[in-house]
């Protein structure tokens, strides 16, 4: 699922093959010395488009689905996608362990993964191409198994209700239920467990990718091969209700440096999507957000980071059998089991003390030994003689603020609309994320799920989502 070396499937190495074979048999029928007849424009953006969406991640290409989707009449809008890496080497997307569970505690992320499963598991009633052969995404159905100590139960019984509000079935277990149906778990600890009966398992995220990208290129969707530096804006100056001096700014021009060359070409638009991940918190101050004094709304930046985190497969000839649920502990520590034999995958979040240096994309082996493997064994005591197999890193689209998504545009860069800041859950979420964002655009207001305690403006009123099933 994680096999970069796969990115061929993309066909830009195929093509650019092509290319220059008929290139050099035109030149070889042709007088003259160095003319390039057929100098390929096709990795230029076009001069203008309607929509420029930055990042080509899981949830740009959603926003681009919906948007050619939802648009009346069809056709109406140009729609481009700007990403800088056409290996998705570093995206989140690709580097993500692919998992989908309705167990949250805020009704709205319980209603996105409801949507989010419906999609994923219809995938061929949105995504399939016509002469194309089906989209398999590997979808792996399995429960997510909540443990909860004393400290939690309460609240872990209390997210069950709103699961159950929302429609997600959802059961709950006393440790005596807990032993007689997974016998290999220690209960030790364990107050309260809760464990979906429905929707919730993984599924391969760089099948996901390809599938959106193949459907958006069908529908007229763009792609241009570079990365977003510069936004050119017109601005207002304009009093808020609270007497606060604001700039009001429109952005009418993204600049994009074309990948390997030092050229850059201006695309005229009359809106931006900031969906580039980790990284969107670098592309919202490209635009100005956050420049101005703090504690002001002028001065309010998107709190998206990068955030490193490590996930390892390990191998062991004891473990559990076959009905492993994706279990996770009270002390952070998620594990799976991974296709067939005994092999496992797993992690833990680090604190914030513990939050390693994100320059690069390297794991920490000992992490795994000093902290991910003793809660491990001591929740599976056959996992004692587990032995790591590999493993990778990945970055976390991060919201420092509230490690929830930020949706729906800026109030001050009024054509600037995010999907970004998931943390740990933007790859479910975002088939009905992307729907969202392109119902704010073509509508103005949110249609079928409410996503108004997702604005960005809750950065600045202070009022977190409080979700507190965050992995
Ligand atoms: C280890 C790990 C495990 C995870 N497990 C899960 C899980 O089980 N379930 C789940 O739902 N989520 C999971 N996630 C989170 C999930 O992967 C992310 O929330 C989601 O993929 C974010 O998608 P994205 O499209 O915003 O970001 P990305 O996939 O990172 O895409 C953003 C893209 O923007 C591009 N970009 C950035 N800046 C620019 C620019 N200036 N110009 C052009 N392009 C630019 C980047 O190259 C990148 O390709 C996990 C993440 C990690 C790291």
């Amino acid at each position: 699922a994680h096999d970069v070396k796969t990115v061929g499937r993309l066909g830009g190495g195929d093509r650019d093959g092509k290319m220059s074979e008929i290139k050099k048999k035109i030149q070889s029928i042709l007088p003259g010395g160095d003319w390039n007849p057929l100098y390929d424009t096709s990795h230029l953006p076009p001069e203008s488009s309607d929509v420029v969406i930055v990042g080509g991640g899981v949830l740009g290409l959603s926003v681009a689905y919906w948007l050619k989707k939802l648009e009346k009449p069809r056709g109406a809008i140009r729609v481009l996608v700007v990403e800088r890496d056409h290996t998705y080497s570093r995206a989140s997307t690709v580097l993500s362990v692919g998992g989908i569970r309705q167990q949250f505690s805020v009704p709205e992320n319980v209603q996105l993964s409801l949507f989010s499963i419906d999609f994923l598991r219809n995938i061929n009633e949105y995504l399939a191409v016509a002469d194309d052969p089906p989209l398999d995404i590997q979808f792996n159905p399995s429960g997510y198994l909540l443990l909860a100590s004393e400290k939690g139960a309460a609240i872990m019984e209390n997210n069950v209700k709103v699961q159950r509000q929302e429609g997600a079935k959802v059961c709950l277990m006393s440790p005596e239920q807990l032993r007689n149906k997974f016998p290999w778990i220690n209960t030790e600890g364990v107050a309260l467990a809760s464990y979906g009966m429905e929707h919730e398992g993984w599924f391969d995220p760089w099948c996901l990718l390809q599938g959106l990208r193949r459907k958006v290129q069908s529908m007229g969707v763009l792609f241009c091969r570079g990365e977003v530096t510069r936004f050119m804006s017109s601005s207002n100056l304009m009093k808020t209700a609270s007497g606060e001096e604001v700039n009001l700014k429109r952005i009418h021009e993204v600049h994009v440096k074309i990948d390997q060359s030092l050229e850059y070409q201006p695309v005229e638009c009359a809106i931006v999507i900031n969906a580039a991940g980790a990284w969107s918190g670098q592309v919202a101050e490209l635009a100005g957000i956050g420049k101005g004094p703090p504690g002001t709304l002028q001065g309010t930046k998107l709190p998206v980071e990068l955030r490193k985190r490590y996930v390892y497969l390990w191998h062991c000839p004891q473990g559990p059998g076959l009905e492993t649920p994706f279990v996770i502990d009270p002390s952070g520590t998620y594990f799976r089991r991974e296709g067939l034999g005994h092999n496992y995958l797993g992690g833990c979040s680090p604190t914030e003390e513990e939050e390693p240096d994100p320059g690069n994309l390297e794991v920490d082996h000992d992490f795994f030994q000093d902290r991910v493997w003793p809660p491990l064994a001591q929740r599976v005591p056959a996992f004692e003689t587990l032995k790591v197999r590999s493993a990778w890193a990945g970055y976390y689209d991060y919201n420092t603020f509230d490690q929830n998504g930020v949706v729906g545009p800026h109030p001050l860069v009024i054509n600037m609309y995010f999907a970004t800041g998931f943390s740990g859950h933007g790859l479910q979420q975002a088939p009905a994320v992307g729907r969202a964002v392109a119902e704010m655009v073509l509508e103005g207001h949110f249609q079928t799920i409410n996503l108004s305690s997702f604005l960005f403006s809750r950065f600045y009123s202070g009022e977190k989502v409080q979700e507190h099933n965050i992995i």
